[in-house]
């Protein structure tokens, strides 16, 4: 079925405190273990056809050489230009000592076929690898907690590259306050964005606020509360956001799928949402949701009051040897777990 294209110049863009305009929604591109690089690298080339102009990659999704393939076919399609897309990349957990996060940078721009991107992002604030697809319980014995000065390493080849040009923008994901609080004492070029899950049901409302209020915009991951994540991200206590009767009931207002609801609160809450789809109807509906018909203040003040505290992407197979559970992750205690 073809879709309408929806206009990029009506898509809302979000400026960051640096004055650069990112799109208000990106697509994501982490199949979680469900899709190909190949059907992935066709819903990128699908997206941008219908007015996306923001697509969140990585390299540990590893399927950013397929993606580099169709954006090559749409710039020789000649509909859009490099300076009309916004692309982001992350490095990977094991390429965080000295010297590796511009290689790995320059290997993502290589795959992306692209010379420069327009964010860069430490995925994650620790080194600690594990391989794509594990399962749930594995660890490895030589992560460890996170250590600031080894995090300044990998920031200052991430400034490193903003001044080679290899990068327009740099930024974090997965910070908690108490590690953001250390980064922006001693950053000498700031992040703009921090990458964070949010979803209704997980609103993390004291970090986005803290976020907020250090000029750093929250992008959010897993808008739609990632029903179809990896199993080792799932557990018996986790709830479901498309399910919930206040998010149902406004998307049967709206006639559309409760993760269009979803899509249409993050936007209006000032997040950077980034949904993963394959699926051209879902791919279209994402964006169209934020160019038609907003939720009202109500069903926005419904919304901001179903937060249910759930984690879901819970970063266990990071976890370092001596570590209690998945919470030392996050520094739940307001000070750096070690
Ligand atoms: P999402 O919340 O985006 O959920 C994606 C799933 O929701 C898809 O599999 C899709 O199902 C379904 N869906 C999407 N749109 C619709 C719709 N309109 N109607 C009905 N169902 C829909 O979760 P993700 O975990 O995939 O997160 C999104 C992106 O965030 C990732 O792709 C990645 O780019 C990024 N991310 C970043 C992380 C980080 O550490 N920085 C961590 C996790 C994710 P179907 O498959 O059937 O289409």
């Amino acid at each position: 079925m073809n879709y309408t294209k929806i206009n990029p110049e009506t898509v809302p863009q979000v400026i960051l405190s640096n004055e650069s305009k990112i799109p208000v929604v990106g697509l994501g591109t982490f199949g979680s273990d469900n899709y190909s690089a190949k059907e992935i690298a066709d819903a990128v080339e699908y997206a941008i056809s219908i007015g996306y102009r923001h697509i969140d990659c990585a390299s540990v999704y590893q399927n950013e050489k397929e993606i580099g393939y169709a954006l090559k076919r749409v710039f020789e399609k000649g509909e859009v230009k490099r300076e009309d897309l916004w692309i982001t990349s992350k490095v990977w957990n094991d390429m965080h000592g000295e010297g590796e996060v511009i290689v790995s940078c320059n290997q993502s721009l290589k795959d992306l076929q692209l010379d420069y991107l327009d964010l860069y992002l430490v995925h994650w604030p620790f080194p600690n690898y594990h391989a794509p697809g594990c399962d749930g319980d594995a660890r490895n014995p030589d992560s460890k907690p996170y250590i600031h000065e080894d995090y300044m390493v990998v920031w200052r080849q991430m400034e490193q590259l903003v001044e080679m040009g290899f990068v327009r923008n740099i930024g974090t994901s997965n910070m908690t306050i108490p590690k953001m609080k250390l980064l922006l004492e001693d950053a000498k070029i700031k992040p703009v964005v921090n990458e964070m899950e949010l979803h209704p049901h997980f609103q993390q409302p004291e970090l986005f606020n803290y976020m907020v209020k250090n000029k750093v915009t929250p992008i959010g991951y897993s808008p739609i509360g990632s029903p179809k994540r990896p199993e080792r991200d799932k557990t018996p206590e986790d709830t479901v956001d498309i399910e919930d009767p206040v998010i149902v009931s406004a998307a049967e207002r709206l006639k559309v799928h409760p993760a269009v609801i979803c899509i249409k609160w993050a936007a209006q809450c000032g997040q950077i949402p980034i949904p993963f789809s394959v699926k051209p109807e879902k791919i279209f509906s994402n964006l169209q949701a934020v160019v038609k018909d907003p939720l009202t203040e109500k069903e926005m003040a419904a919304i901001n009051k179903i937060d249910k505290q759930c984690r879901l992407i819970k970063g266990q197979v990071f976890l370092w040897p001596g570590a209690d559970s998945w919470e030392d992750l996050w520094d739940i205690h307001g000070t750096i777990t070690k």
